[in-house]
């Protein structure tokens, strides 16, 4: 069995925006406190890590000197009209005390699980708070203000590692795909919310596929609005596996934003945790190391539930038959089987809008990406196949 290990900060539920913020400051805890309900920390193979805060010489391995002057300053909690051209003080990046203190201790906390994977401690890790991918070089932006994902990555290439970056979340992946939009020594993969309905709006269509040395390793897969769980899957599985295989990478970090539910309030997916844990497994099937972060996610009960069932996952705890019953067609059960999603009705008219739409994404995906890789992307396809 994989070593895993869980980042866990009782620090981070403790901090307070302003009131109406959506941003859920315990996301680590509530996951953590779930998981443990459920007995999902096994001694034998689990560690339960505590962090520390990013040190400025770690944060200035791709953020300016400049801007982490400003989140320094902007931790007193007192927002400066100077700011706003950094995204510092809007509604989305408020200041609020304590606001770099946060952001230092969810990257101290991937950091640590670069680390624990560097030291040969843990093959899989979780960081809940974590996978802050709108955050610029030196500014802040939607909910984001240190890009830990890009610190990790950038962590791994000091030691010429080859490293594999997808996001699941209802938004594109946008500044991790910036940071290395032009080496081929870092993929970035993408499933989101198309840009046509939600921010960033201006990138991830799938025309962006990198520049120079990189193009064809950074992919785009945009989804329309009310994408649910089967035509997700299809495209998953049509992109991710052969490009995954075709690049081998060295370590994967992943983020699974729990804003790409139904539930969530601030994006229009459709999909339920059961597609997320699918293309988890696949996730973790072609990773020699993975370095698992939250992402966004806005709605806290579909948050902990699919976070939890994505630590099951690492830790290759799977529902026995005996704890679930039949219903109907409709699973019901106590323990790991509570946490699944009720499979989610769409309208067959929204169903064929998006097979259609996901269909041409992929197809341009398969034509301008996967002949960069020669026959490697394009062994046989198993799984899934997309009726009609
Ligand atoms: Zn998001």
């Amino acid at each position: 069995m994989a070593r895993t290990a869980f980042i866990y900060s009782s620090a981070l539920a403790e901090f307070k925006a302003r009131p109406g913020y959506p941003w859920i400051f315990d996301r680590t805890e509530k996951t953590y406190r779930l998981c443990d309900e459920l007995g999902l920390f096994d001694p034998d193979h689990t560690r339960v890590h505590h962090a520390v805060k990013a040190s400025r010489a770690d944060l200035l391995t791709y953020h300016t000197s400049r801007y982490i002057g400003l989140l320094e300053e902007a931790n007193q909690g007192v927002a400066r009209q100077q700011w706003l051209r950094y995204g510092l003080g809007t509604t989305e990046c408020p200041v609020y005390p304590g606001v770099f203190d946060y952001h230092r201790l969810a990257a101290g906390c991937t950091l640590k699980g670069v680390s624990l994977i560097e030291q040969g401690k843990a093959q899989r890790v979780f960081n809940p708070t974590g996978g802050f991918h709108h955050a610029g070089k030196d500014f802040a932006a939607g909910f984001c203000y240190v890009n830990d994902a890009v610190l990790a990555i950038k962590n791994w290439r000091r030691q010429k590692k080859r490293v594999l970056y997808v996001d699941i979340d209802a938004h594109h992946g946008d500044q991790v795909q910036e940071a290395f939009y032009d080496t081929d020594q870092v993929m970035t993969i993408s499933f989101h919310e198309s840009g046509t309905t939600l921010y960033p709006f201006k990138t991830g269509f799938e025309h962006e596929i990198g520049k120079g040395r990189g193009k064809g390793y950074a992919v785009n897969v945009p989804m329309p609005e009310n994408t649910p769980d089967e035509p997700f899957l299809w495209a998953f599985d049509r992109v991710f596996p052969p490009l995954a295989r075709a690049f081998c990478p060295d370590v994967v970090v992943a983020t699974l934003g729990a804003d790409s539910l139904f539930s969530d309030p601030l994006s229009h997916l459709q999909l339920t945790n059961n597609a997320l844990a699918k293309a988890l497994e696949t996730i973790v099937s072609v990773s020699p190391k993975l370095l698992l972060l939250g992402g966004g996610g806005y709605e806290a009960d579909g948050l902990a539930r699919a976070w939890a069932r994505a630590w099951a996952i690492l830790s290759d705890r799977t529902l026995e038959a005996q704890d679930t019953v039949q219903f109907g067609g409709m699973f019901w059960g106590d323990g790991l089987a509570a946490l699944n999603d009720r499979p989610r009705f769409v309208s067959e008219k929204t169903r064929n809008k998006v097979k259609k739409a996901l269909g041409h994404v992929v197809r341009t995906i398969e034509n301008n990406v996967f002949p960069r890789f020669g026959p490697l992307a394009r062994e046989p396809k198993r799984g899934r196949s997309m009726a009609s």
